[in-house]
């Protein structure tokens, strides 16, 4: 376990956090009245919101459950890891794999303070919890949790799942992913999600207002700059999508292509 003590000046609860406001926005509880406050004010500028963070969430869960079951991938590294919210991503793979192994990485202290959740693993898997940021690839590849986790002589899929958006061009984006995914051996996977304006792009415009008002400016790519994150790897069936066309289950939410501003894909390392 690799868990500090999350103090409560750490976790900065007089403003909103990303974390959180997904949180309060998915119907979860671990949030304050700042980031209900902020979540309400961008779901009255973007009433699909709600609708558009679970088709996110849900395409997480479909691409984790398909690594596990059909292309039987054990262990996992899921940077932006969020707010524990049931089913977790170990909860799916052990599901299918009990032996699955996870990583879980977020940068924001709020989920350390309950990344409890996300460790209660089956006896024969392995979950741990970084508290490290994308930003810097060799704070995750070096630390304890990663190493003493993760063995690189067999596939790793890594996730970076609705979190692209807090990642700019400035911060060499393309870059970051490149070097988390050097190390991973030929057969690793890439599970990403990229917010987009192309479908919606005045309410989408008002949402990215919001977040940056609150100090979360957002990153919104076009679909060849969402594409250009998975250059050098074999797509997967059926490619870069809207996340709720990324292989839907019969009783997944019926939703609007406008209502959905997140790219998804998975790719394989050759
Ligand atoms: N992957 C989850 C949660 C997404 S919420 C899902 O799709 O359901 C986005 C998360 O990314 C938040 O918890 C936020 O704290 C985290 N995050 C944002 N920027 C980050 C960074 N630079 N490094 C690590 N985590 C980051």
């Amino acid at each position: 376990m690799h868990i500090g003590d999350g103090g409560q000046e750490r976790l900065n609860t007089g403003t909103a956090h990303s974390a959180r406001v997904y949180d309060y926005i998915l119907g979860g509880k671990n949030h304050y009245p700042a980031d209900t406050v902020a979540g309400d004010a961008m779901v009255e500028v973007w009433p699909a919101l709600p609708v558009h963070m679970r088709a996110n969430r849900a395409f997480m869960l479909r691409a984790s459950r398909y690594l596990a079951r059909e292309r039987g991938v054990r262990q996992f590294l899921d940077i932006g890891t969020g707010l524990p919210t049931s089913p977790n991503l170990h909860e799916v793979v052990q599901g299918t794999a009990p032996e699955s192994k996870v990583v879980y990485v977020d940068n924001d202290p709020i989920v350390l303070n309950y990344a409890q959740a996300l460790l209660n693993s089956t006896p024969e898997g392995r979950t741990t919890y970084v508290e490290a940021d994308m930003r810097d690839p060799d704070a995750i590849l070096g630390s304890a949790g990663f190493r003493d986790t993760l063995a690189l002589d067999e596939p790793v899929a890594l996730l970076v799942v609705g979190m692209l958006h807090f990642i700019h061009p400035g911060d060499d984006d393309h870059g970051l992913l490149r070097r988390l995914l050097d190390p991973l051996p030929a057969g690793s996977y890439l599970a990403a999600t990229v917010g987009t304006a192309d479908f919606a792009p005045q309410e989408v415009g008002r949402v990215a207002e919001r977040y940056a008002a609150e100090g979360m400016p957002m990153a919104l790519r076009t679909r060849a700059e969402a594409a250009a994150f998975f250059d050098g790897l074999e797509l997967i069936e059926p490619g870069l999508v809207q996340v709720h066309k990324w292989r839907p289950d019969p009783d997944d939410e019926q939703v609007s292509d406008e209502d959905i501003a997140m790219y998804g894909a998975l790719a394989r390392k050759p």
